[in-house]
């Protein structure tokens, strides 16, 4: 068996959800804040662009990178609403931004390279580091600055096989999202150390409370030309199922990865590639009502969850997750989120899978009812522990 591979755990969060899933089949009630998707239907646009193309015959091979059309519309994307100006030709269009960041890792990578990763983290970046033959560097935070990674604990990280830095805004688990001036001080120091910034922007249109999203690669042409944008359909459009997330880089980076997709995967699904074009032309109307909901639904699962004693949580501003802390309760984080859901029909995602063993991350792309219940059967479950 390969040797680093053999070594990796699966994902815990499709293995929660899937726990879950199992327990309601055999008739349980269970609450679920595990699930990484949003609960929403794919809009009726774009499922009619995509069955439009099938019916079509769109039913071929696109370019191993991906179809024309849809890089142009990215291109078209990335410009007017990050600032981002790429040609077409620097966009990959793969199976899912983790794909995307899969093969951004693989072309980038030789052994060895260590590749900064502030904490909590999106569980797969470290383990598609070492995939890749690199070295994940974890870059701690406190959680008294809402978990934000600050340029200094970034310098103290960097070595001289460091290559890169993923920057996750809003970010996966905790919500947070990062000022322009806070990105533009963490860009600052990968400038000054020439490191790859990876930034993936894949819950860019899930931001609350009037904050607002900037792309990292916008700052100057410095910046873009260290930077990797990565993004995605599967949140924003609510295609999880779709397999559809792309990225966009410098010319050397693009050549490496087209390479590597073109032996690997090829092209992403043909007539889905046509569903992405439609999301990013005329879905707006349909983000804007999920993001609505998102956004309720925030605010009463955090009022519920702050006031449960000895719970805390940083208000997320962005994405559809919060991060309680639990460490008042004395045990951590997989033996509470399995207690949770063995003894009270809960479902949540173990901390300790993001680098956050004093935490639990609860999704909030659920409907209020489940909030509502599930926030209640955790408030009694903690009082007896
Ligand atoms: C969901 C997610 C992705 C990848 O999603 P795909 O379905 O593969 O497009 C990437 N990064 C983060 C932080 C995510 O939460």
């Amino acid at each position: 068996m390969n040797k680093i591979i053999e070594t990796i755990p699966p994902s815990v969060s499709l293995s929660i959800t899937s726990k879950a899933k199992a327990l309601v089949a055999a008739g349980e009630s269970v609450c679920s804040f595990a699930a990484g998707e949003p609960d929403f239907d794919t809009p009726a646009v774009i499922k009619a662009a995509a069955a439009e193309a099938l019916e079509r015959g769109e039913t071929k091979y696109t370019p191993a990178s991906g179809a024309v059309k849809l890089r142009e519309a990215i291109a078209e994307k990335l410009e007017r609403e990050n600032g981002l100006v790429y040609t077409p030709q620097q966009i990959i269009v793969s199976n899912g931004a983790k794909h995307s960041l899969f093969n951004v890792f693989m072309a980038m990578l030789n052994p060895g390279d260590e590749v900064l990763i502030p904490a909590p983290y999106w569980l797969s970046y470290p383990e598609m580091v070492k995939i890749a033959g690199g070295v994940p560097v974890v870059v701690e935070t406190e959680e008294a600055r809402d978990f934000k990674v600050t340029p200094e604990a970034v310098e103290a990280s960097i070595t001289d096989q460091t290559v890169a830095i993923v920057i996750n805004t809003p970010s996966n688990p905790i919500g947070i999202v990062y000022s322009g001036e806070e990105l533009s001080a963490l860009a600052d120091v990968a400038l000054k150390h020439n490191l790859w910034i990876i930034s993936d922007e894949i819950y860019e249109k899930m931001v609350y409370d009037n904050v607002e999203h900037v792309s990292v690669g916008s700052f100057s042409d410095d910046v873009l030309a260290r930077t990797v944008t990565v993004n995605g359909f599967s949140k924003a459009y609510s295609m999880t199922g779709w397999r559809l997330g792309y990225f966009a880089a410098p010319m050397p980076l693009v050549k490496v990865a087209g390479t590597l997709q073109s032996h690997s995967t090829s092209g992403p699904n043909t007539f889905a590639q046509f569903g992405g074009v439609a999301a990013l032309t005329s879905a707006a109307s349909d983000v804007a009502e999920m993001v609505a909901a998102f956004s309720d639904r925030r605010e009463f699962m955090y009022e519920r969850l702050s006031a449960i004693d000895g719970v805390t949580c940083v208000n997320p501003q962005g994405a559809f997750y919060m991060l309680p802390n639990i460490a008042s309760f004395g045990v951590d984080s997989v033996t509470f989120a399995s207690r949770l859901l063995e003894e009270a029909g809960v479902a949540v995602v173990p901390g300790a899978a993001f680098g956050a063993d004093g935490n639990v991350r609860m999704s909030y792309a659920c409907s209020k009812e489940n909030i509502e219940e599930g926030v209640s059967r955790l408030a009694a479950f903690v009082a007896k522990l």
